[in-house]
């Protein structure tokens, strides 16, 4: 999978093959030459559990600490 953001609207758009003519689905923009970035696999997306995971904890942690305060 690869992924292309569109420099006309900068929405994201996703193909299997990085060959050929690409046009944005959104806005029909030709984006065959805009630089392409690999899609997210099953681990990148787990790294951004697990941040959003600690970020969780992390508030948490705060509003326990506000609750002591008080
Ligand atoms: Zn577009």
């Amino acid at each position: 999978m690869f992924k292309k953001i569109c420099t006309n609207c900068h929405q994201p758009s996703f193909s299997s093959s990085e060959r050929g003519q690409w046009i944005c689905p959104v806005c029909s923009h030709d984006i065959t030459h805009v630089f392409h970035q690999p899609a997210e696999d099953r681990n990148e997306r787990q790294k951004k559990l697990e941040l959003l995971a600690n970020k969780y904890t992390q508030n948490q942690n705060h509003s326990q600490a506000i609750n002591k305060y008080i």
